[in-house]
């Protein structure tokens, strides 16, 4: 009544005896008629060969062989599988006479398996295809938002009656708030895909606190709300860290801290946790006296695409992105983010994160010194993009500097034009129909000859650390991301064309 098949065997693999469950699977009436059997009389026979090899291995070491897997044939001619053991039977004197053997059918387990094995592969290739698909599409949002940002900002400029300006500032703050979620979406399909780098820079966290907090320094003043920071004195001035990415998530924490808080205040506290030489645990809390979130929900806060009911005001816009993306952040630079709340008793986001002070002695390159504006009027600058609109907010941003500008739909054509022209400065957008602008920078800087050599800067709409390294690679200076800022542009000019 053993519920596992077992059998015994002789020396020559001829069968010795098994018991019931093996008889039934085999097709035979009793455990009696195997007797004086072996493997090629059975529904397995063309397996046959195979199991004598693997009785004589056993016979021969005197050792056991325990739970393989092997290939099973049922009484219906059905190929099962089989979790297998066989040990060497021994006679008195110790002498090996034979092979006893036992197996389980594992046909149930081995395609339960399989099938999980299918849908993880599934899953992860859905996964992969979902970042894939988010990325592209706000690379393809960005684009033409481009161009909605830029010529609002121009037509801002030009003579507007009141209504006019007023419909204007909504569609810029529409804008805005739309470039926030485009924003969001893409960091988080990077983070997802593990494609956002961090980086090592120093900077003043002071200066950091007080940049965030002046963003909202305007509403929190419209809403009555005390906006504070405070810095413990033991805080080193400048630390190593990705300053970017810890103004993101400072920016995400206080924004919601006002966003949640409809009278008292929010404050940001910076302290140090830990020190240890230069090596320090530095923690970051933002308070609020906010409406507070129930216990609840503090479970899922940091799940993507994760909003609550309660939102005070509609107009504050959201994606439910913001605190997945701080708390992805802050665990890939080795910290973490974490909440505690109480309804009506207001929120305290905690960031704790490892860095390095940084002595600011030893340090050449921080601050605007390197860069010094020189005369760009009157320079040339060819633009290469083949969408239109684009070409034509650069032409008009440049032209409005006294730029002179040349434009050029694809990279073949701005081949040569570099030929025909020596330019002060060649803008390229990278994917373009035809010759790409990887392409038309390689070539022309092999016309170049290294005789001297034009800045190139890239444009795209977003730009992969590895898709950056290429460009460099093919001889572009600096990358540019789409929708082009004005100050960024004017940083650029000021860099790339005073040293020429
Ligand atoms: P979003 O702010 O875009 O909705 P977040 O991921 O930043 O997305 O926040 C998710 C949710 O967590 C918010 O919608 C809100 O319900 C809750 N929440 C976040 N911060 C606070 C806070 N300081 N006070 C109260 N609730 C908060």
């Amino acid at each position: 009544s053993n519920p596992s098949h077992i059998f015994w065997k002789d020396r020559n693999s001829v069968y010795l005896g098994c018991n019931r469950i093996f008889a039934r699977s085999t097709g035979l009436d009793s455990p009696e008629a195997i007797v004086g059997l072996s493997d090629s009389d059975l529904p397995w026979h063309a397996l046959a060969e195979e199991y004598r090899r693997d009785d004589h291995a056993v016979m021969e070491s005197g050792l056991p062989r325990i739970g393989y897997e092997e290939k099973i044939i049922d009484a219906h001619g059905e190929e099962r599988w089989a979790r297998t053991s066989k040990v060497p039977l021994t006679d008195i004197n110790g002498e090996v006479f034979g092979v006893l053997g036992t197996f389980e059918d594992i046909t149930y387990q081995k395609c339960a398996e399989r099938e999980l094995l299918a849908a993880k592969e599934q899953a992860e290739e859905a996964n992969r295809a979902k970042s894939l698909f988010l990325a592209n599409m706000s690379h393809e949002i960005r684009t033409p938002m481009n161009g909605v940002v830029g010529f609002t900002n121009l037509l801002a400029r030009t003579a507007l009656e009141r209504e006019q300006k007023e419909y204007l500032e909504i569609i810029r703050s529409s804008v805005n708030n739309l470039l926030v979620i485009i924003n969001d979406i893409l960091d988080f399909s990077r983070i997802e895909s593990g494609h956002l780098a961090i980086h090592q820079v120093p900077f003043d966290i002071g200066e950091c606190v007080d940049d965030v907090l002046s963003l909202f320094m305007q509403t929190a003043r419209e809403r009555g709300l005390m906006l504070s920071a405070h810095i413990d004195h033991d805080v080193p001035q400048f630390i190593l860290g990705d300053s970017v990415r810890i103004r993101q998530i400072l920016v995400n924490l206080v924004s919601n801290a006002v966003k949640f808080t409809l009278r008292g205040s929010v404050t940001v506290m910076v302290g140090v946790v830990v020190r240890e030489g230069e090596a320090l645990k530095l923690r970051v809390a933002v308070i609020d006296t906010g409406i507070g979130i129930r216990s609840e929900y503090l479970g899922d806060i940091f799940e993507p695409f994760v909003q609550f009911d309660e939102r005070p005001s509609s107009d504050f816009p959201g994606t439910g992105l913001g605190l997945a993306i701080s708390s992805k952040l802050a665990r890939q630079m080795g910290g973490n983010l974490d909440v505690s709340s109480a309804p009506g008793a207001g929120s305290i986001f905690l960031v704790e994160l490892p860095t390095t002070a940084y002595q600011h002695e030893h340090n050449v390159s921080l601050g605007e010194d390197g860069k010094h504006a020189g005369p760009i009027h009157g320079s040339s600058v060819l633009v290469v993009d083949d969408n239109e609109v684009n070409r034509r907010l650069i032409r008009v941003l440049l032209g409005q500097r006294g730029i002179v500008v040349v434009e050029a739909k694809d990279g073949l054509e701005a081949v040569e034009m570099a030929e025909r022209h020596r330019f002060d400065l060649i803008l390229m957008d990278v994917r373009m129909p035809g010759m790409n602008g990887i392409e038309a920078t390689i070539r022309i800087r092999h016309m170049e000859h290294g005789r001297y050599r034009t800045p190139i800067i890239a444009l795209t709409a977003h730009a992969l650390p590895e898709e950056r390294a290429a460009f460099i690679r093919a001889g572009m200076d600096e990358c540019l991301t789409k929708p082009v800022l004005e100050e960024q542009l004017d940083e650029l000019l000021s860099e790339w064309m005073a040293v020429n």
